[in-house]
């Protein structure tokens, strides 16, 4: 019988020092050679959905010097959910790329970001080749694969192995509210790696429910990427008010970003 494997805990926390809004996770800092930021409730980093947009360029210059970079190396794009990535260097500073749903990147010059509110934001890392893949990755993400989609870029296009790779995901929808109609449910059916462990239906009522972290950390797997070197949030954007919630605050929400680049 196939046993779902558990895996570890992301570690992500709120800012230790004053002046700083941005979360971390210590299992991205513990593995080295990338630094990162996720901003949560109040942070809004879009500059057309929520409050207060017409100050978002000020909280996106400050999430780029708080992980030593400038907005002029910061790339992100009108994202699509589909699968296409594009491979971005420092050329590609302050682009809005249109339809792309992941970067991957193996210069240091280049600040990659990535939009969400619930929808699971994936980093990959080769320590080796120094590769760094960010992707956006919610239910029709996963059910196209945009992780796969993200690592066989990561490994045609810049050499990157996963042999030695990392991956960890954001703060997202969890799988205690994450619940879908019938119709989602078909698609991850279909696509899912193991859905049995992914699909829940409570035993009291109809609802069907989704755990995407572990739906995206199977397929990490399935890439190669070692399961103990996978790390998934605990925390649950739809229950836990410091996030910013598409399901819970309607369309309006606002979005959080991932942020991220490789150490140099
Ligand atoms: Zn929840």
């Amino acid at each position: 019988m196939h046993t779902p494997t558990q895996y570890a805990d992301a570690g992500w926390s709120p800012p230790h020092v004053p002046d700083d809004v941005f979360w971390r996770s210590s299992f991205i800092n513990d593995m080295g050679s990338v630094r990162h930021a996720f901003a949560p409730l109040g942070c809004n980093m879009s500059t057309t959905s929520g409050s207060d947009t017409d100050r978002t360029i000020l909280r996106r210059i400050k999430a780029c010097a708080a992980i030593g970079s400038s907005i002029e190396c910061l790339v992100c794009a009108k994202q699509a959910h589909d699968q296409n990535i594009a491979v971005v260097g420092a050329k590609d500073g302050r682009r809005v790329l249109d339809g792309v749903d992941g970067f991957a990147t193996n210069d240091p010059g280049i600040t990659l970001m990535v939009f969400t509110a619930d929808c699971p934001t994936v980093m990959v890392f080769d320590p080796a080749q120094k590769v760094l893949g960010l992707a956006h990755s919610g239910w029709k993400g996963s059910c196209l694969n945009v992780v796969a989609a993200l690592i066989a870029t990561m490994t045609e296009k810049l050499g990157a192995n996963m042999t030695e790779a990392w991956a960890t995901i954001g703060p997202c929808a969890g799988g205690c509210c994450y619940e879908i109609k019938e119709d989602v449910a078909e698609q991850v059916e279909a696509s899912a790696v193991d859905a049995s462990s992914v699909l829940r239906q409570e035993t009291d009522e109809s609802k069907l429910y989704l755990n995407l972290p572990t739906m995206i950390g199977m397929q990490l797997e399935q890439c190669g990427v070692a399961p103990e070197q996978i790390a998934l949030p605990s925390q649950c954007t739809i229950c836990d008010e410091r996030f910013f919630s598409y399901r819970r605050q309607g369309p309006n929400a606002g979005q959080a970003t991932l942020l991220a680049r490789i150490a140099n």
